[in-house]
């Protein structure tokens, strides 16, 4: 059988694999391959935190396809350098993979595309990462969507989920030398600070569907309410597990229609509203690939930010800012990978508005310490929370950590959890520790006894700011 490479990139899954069935369907032998070429993402090579789960996730890959009689090729950039290689040394006659959407990596899949398809070889790439393409949907005079309710309406009506595909259990071997190996692309972290992650994560396919199981089988029942508790799981933790590709949106969706029933029918749409802003992410990139750097609204483009101060955006960063729920997230995040929803809202918000930093620093950060850090969703989760972005929270919509973390963390428990310093003081008074400082003194000593910002004053310097900027 003639030979093609199957090229996976952000695609880390047999199951429901379009690049791979394409492959198999048109009488190739795959050989499967992974070219490690963090350089050539322009700015935005993947982060330490990204890495690690990379790492694992090839690993899983591996033997999954090991388990079929195949296996995984790696390779370092530049890619279109290791795609020559490859193709030479297996006599491949075809190259399949599944698109990625980044501004860096499009134009360059476009030109290889192109420059592979002159040397006369077969070259096919296919959606394997979203539910509509980025340039699926568009309103009524043919514009990109900049708010999410029309394009989620827009996105329900076209909707159409793709048939579930079951990778066969024998693949055919194909061999070549491999001259790299998954520890020499260093892509673990020199020191092991991720060592706290892997409690909580299953990097890989089997992973994520048993991720999607669980969801199913628990929190979904209660999503909508729960889904904004970070106290409690009410989400699916599916975030990392969907932006590495190790399970296709579709089968996510399948499952979750194939689960819904007279009871839980709002919240599995609720659920898959989610599922729409992450397609509304991709949307928003693809057709405005500068916002990865700079304000989709140009009005902030003068903003007056303020310039980060010494420690200021390190005490943000460690979660040493004085204010509960602020230094709960950014802990969860450097122990876990990971942050609760509502909590990156609020700790983008008090970094954008009371310290009236710019929102690169807290995308570069979240693009480093997160687990599920994705292009699209990062800079949709951010221009959203600062104002500057698609259909966003409006600039002077301030959140206050303490009136959110009383609703959406009443006991406390989240807060204490990952601030133990808190611990010893009653739930009520771990919201806004500066109001009780005789208890704080008594009780939780090594804890700062007020907040690097004064609240009251953070907002109102963010909102005079605002209102020197101009419309
Ligand atoms: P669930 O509630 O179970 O949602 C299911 C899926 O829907 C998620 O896995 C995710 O793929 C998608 N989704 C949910 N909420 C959003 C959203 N607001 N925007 C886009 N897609 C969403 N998400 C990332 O995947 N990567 C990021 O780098 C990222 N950065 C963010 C930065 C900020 C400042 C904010 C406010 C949000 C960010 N988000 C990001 C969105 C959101 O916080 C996470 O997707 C969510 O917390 C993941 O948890 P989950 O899988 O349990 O979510």
């Amino acid at each position: 059988m003639p030979v093609a490479l199957v090229w996976f990139r952000n695609d880390l899954r047999l199951n429901d694999n379009p690049a791979l069935r394409m492959a198999l369907e048109e009488g190739y032998t795959p050989l499967p391959v992974y070219i490690h070429a963090p350089e050539e993402e322009a700015g935005w090579a993947p982060g330490a935190a990204s890495n690690a789960w990379r790492h694992r996730s090839l690993q899983a890959l591996d033997v999954d396809l090991r388990a079929r009689g195949s296996a995984l090729h790696l390779r370092t950039g530049p890619t279109a350098a290791a795609l020559q290689d490859l193709l030479g040394e297996a006599d491949a006659q075809a190259v399949f993979w599944n698109r990625k959407y980044e501004p860096a990596t499009q134009p360059r899949d476009a030109a290889l595309k192109k420059q592979l398809r002159e040397q006369g070889l077969r070259v096919e790439s296919a959606n394997g990462g979203l539910l509509f393409e980025p340039w699926d949907l568009a309103t009524g005079q043919g514009t990109p969507y900049r708010v999410f309710t029309p394009f989620w309406r827009a996105a329900r009506a076209r909707w159409r989920l793709p048939s579930p595909w079951q990778a066969p259990v024998r693949l055919p071997a194909c061999d070549v030398a491999a001259p790299v190996t998954l520890s020499s692309l260093g892509l673990m972290p020199k020191r092991d600070w991720d060592r706290g992650f892997w409690d909580a994560w299953r990097p890989g396919e089997a992973g994520a569907r048993e991720a999607l199981e669980i969801f199913i089988d628990g929190a979904l029942r209660g999503y909508r309410e729960d889904r904004d508790r970070p106290d409690r799981v009410g989400t699916s933790r599916l975030s990392p597990h969907l932006h590495f590709g190790e399970i296709a949106p579709w089968r996510v969706a399948a499952a979750l229609e194939q689960a819904r029933n007279a009871a839980n029918a709002a919240e599995v749409e609720a659920f898959l509203r989610e599922l729409g802003w992450r397609e509304f992410a991709w949307h928003l990139l693809h057709h405005f690939p500068h916002t990865a750097d700079r304000n989709l609204n140009p009005r902030f483009d003068g903003f007056a930010w303020a310039t980060p101060g010494a420690g200021t955006l390190a005490a943000w960063q460690r979660g040493q800012t004085g204010v509960p729920i602020v230094d709960a997230g950014l802990r969860e995040l450097w122990a876990t990978g990971y942050m609760h929803n509502r909590v990156r809202m609020i700790v983008a918000s008090f970094l954008t508005k009371h310290l009236r930093l710019h929102w690169l620093h807290g995308a570069r950060w979240f693009w480093d310490t997160l687990v599920d850090a994705d292009l699209a969703n990062n800079t949709l989760g951010w221009q959203w929370t600062a104002g500057t972005g698609a259909d966003a929270a409006p600039y002077f919509r301030v959140f206050n950590p303490v009136t959110q973390a009383r609703r959406f963390d009443p006991h406390g428990e989240y807060i204490a959890r990952w601030v133990p310093e808190l611990r010893g003081l009653p739930a009520a008074a771990r919201f806004a520790p500066w109001e009780s400082p005789a208890l704080v003194a008594r009780l939780a000593p090594g804890y700062p006894a007020t907040p690097m910002v004064d609240l009251a004053e953070g907002r109102e310097a963010a909102l005079a700011a605002y209102r020197s900027s101009g419309d």
